[in-house]
C-alpha cells in the first residue's frame, strides 16, 4: 500500500493523507467583545454584567444567557484572585498545539466573582495543589507570543 494511504484507527477504512501541511490561522468574530481584547492587550481581565438582572460572565458574553438581555452588557475588571480547582498535564497534544512543550490546564475558582476560569497554569507554579492560592494573570505565551491569561501564583 502506498504510503500515502493510512487506516482510520477506528473504522480500519483506507485514509488518503496529503502531503502538504496547511497553516491554520483562524478568524473569529468579536465585534461586540472587542472590549476584552483591548483590555488584555493592557493586562487587564475583563468580565461581563449584565445591566438588567446583574448576571456575570466569563470568558464575556455578549448578551446575557440568564435574563435574555440582548443590549449592550457592561464590561468591568474581574477580581482574579481565587483557588485552584482541578488541573491537568496535557501530554497529547490538540494539533494546534503539537509544536508546544507538555502544559498543564487548569480550573480555578474567583473567590469574589463565583466564577470558574479555565487557562494554562503558568510554569511559575511548579507542583499545582487542588485548593492552592491562585491569581489569573495576563502574559505573553512563550511559545507563541499570543497574549493570554494564565492561572499564576497570587
Ligand atoms: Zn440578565
Amino acid at each position: 500500500m502506498p504510503e500515502y494511504i493510512a487506516k482510520d484507527e477506528k473504522s480500519r477504512n483506507p485514509l488518503l493523507v496529503d502531503m502538504r501541511s496547511l497553516n491554520i490561522r483562524y478568524r473569529i468574530p468579536v465585534s461586540r467583545i472587542e472590549k476584552f481584547y483591548e483590555s488584555l492587550d493592557r493586562g487587564i481581565i475583563m468580565g461581563t454584567k449584565c445591566p438588567v438582572c446583574g448576571s456575570r460572565f466569563f470568558p464575556p458574553q455578549a448578551w446575557c444567557s440568564e435574563c435574555g438581555f440582548s443590549g449592550d452588557m457592561e464590561f468591568y475588571p474581574l477580581d482574579t484572585h481565587g483557588h485552584l480547582l482541578t488541573f491537568t498535564r496535557i501530554f497529547a497534544k490538540p494539533k494546534s498545539f503539537s509544536g508546544f512543550g507538555d502544559y498543564t490546564v487548569g480550573i480555578a475558582h474567583l473567590d469574589r466573582e463565583n466564577i470558574n476560569v479555565l487557562a494554562w497554569i503558568d510554569d511559575a507554579i511548579q507542583k499545582p495543589e487542588v485548593g492552592m492560592e491562585i491569581s489569573i494573570k495576563v502574559e505573553k505565551r512563550k511559545e507563541d507570543n499570543a497574549t493570554v491569561y494564565f492561572i499564576s501564583k497570587p
